[in-house]
């Protein structure tokens, strides 16, 4: 049984030929790109560091954690979002080595490999998320570090990620979230922990439709970043 979800991989699939254009569908991800980036590299230090990008997609974080002096490996169970990877390399010079291999098949083949493992903005499209989560946490060295992030469930999550996202500002399409797979804080905290991994941080990422920019903060009510460790 493999974690995933066809429709999800679909519906990535068929946006994929847009990925790189800031305008897009991907536009929410080109814009928070710089602030997780550096959240990243202030905590873990990307610099020389062996990273795991997981659910890569078209590789906006990838390649940029790969600028920041990292030895980068992206997957993804999309192929036409790694094709787009893949090419975006041509044009960028960077270096990332892209896969089309679950987390979870990756933890059989190469425990205990990565400095630092990212996966953002994934868990919320895979049926089993703390099978990720664990095998994120096997994909780490001891005292490696691990960042997740994802959309919180309540009902200011509901309003803003879906409603406000997806119909009235239409920034995402519609169907991109199923609120069911929110995941709460809470939930995360204990997947990290049941993994081996102790929770160090959670910090919200806020948009404020007004100026249409991204933040990082306090606020964890809709989308938030969790960073853990390796024990
Ligand atoms: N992490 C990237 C892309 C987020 S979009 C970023 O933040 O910029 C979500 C990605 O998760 C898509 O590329 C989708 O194909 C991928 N995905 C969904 N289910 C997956 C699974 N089970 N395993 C690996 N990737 C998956």
């Amino acid at each position: 049984m493999i974690n995933v979800d066809p429709l999800e991989l679909e519906k990535f699939s068929q946006l994929a030929h847009r990925w790189w254009d800031p305008t897009s569908e991907f536009k929410p991800l080109h814009d928070i790109n710089p602030l997780r980036l550096d959240y990243i590299d202030r905590i873990a230090g990307l610099d020389g560091k062996s990273v795991l990008d997981v659910g890569c997609g078209g590789g906006i974080l990838a390649e940029a954690m790969a600028a920041r002096g990292a030895r980068v490996t992206g997957i993804d169970l999309a192929e036409k979002p790694l094709m787009v990877a893949q090419l975006h390399l041509l044009e960028s010079g960077r270096q990332v080595d892209y896969r089309m291999i679950s987390a979870e098949e990756l933890a059989r083949e190469t425990p205990r490999s990565f400095d630092i493992v990212a996966c953002m903005e994934m868990l919320e499209h895979v049926p089993d998320p703390f099978a990720t989560v664990s095998a994120g946490a096997q994909l780490l060295k001891p005292g490696g570090y691990a960042f997740f992030a994802t959309l919180n469930r309540n009902l200011k999550a509901y309003l803003f990620a879906v409603v406000g996202a997806e119909y009235v500002l239409r920034l995402l399409p519609r169907g991109t979230h199923d609120y069911a797979k929110f995941i709460r804080p809470s939930e995360l905290a204990a997947m990290c922990r049941d993994a081996g991994l102790s929770v160090a941080s959670l910090t919200g990422m806020t948009y404020n439709p007004f100026t249409k920019a991204y933040a990082l903060g306090n606020d964890t009510d809709v989308n938030y970043i969790l960073h853990a460790q390796k024990t």
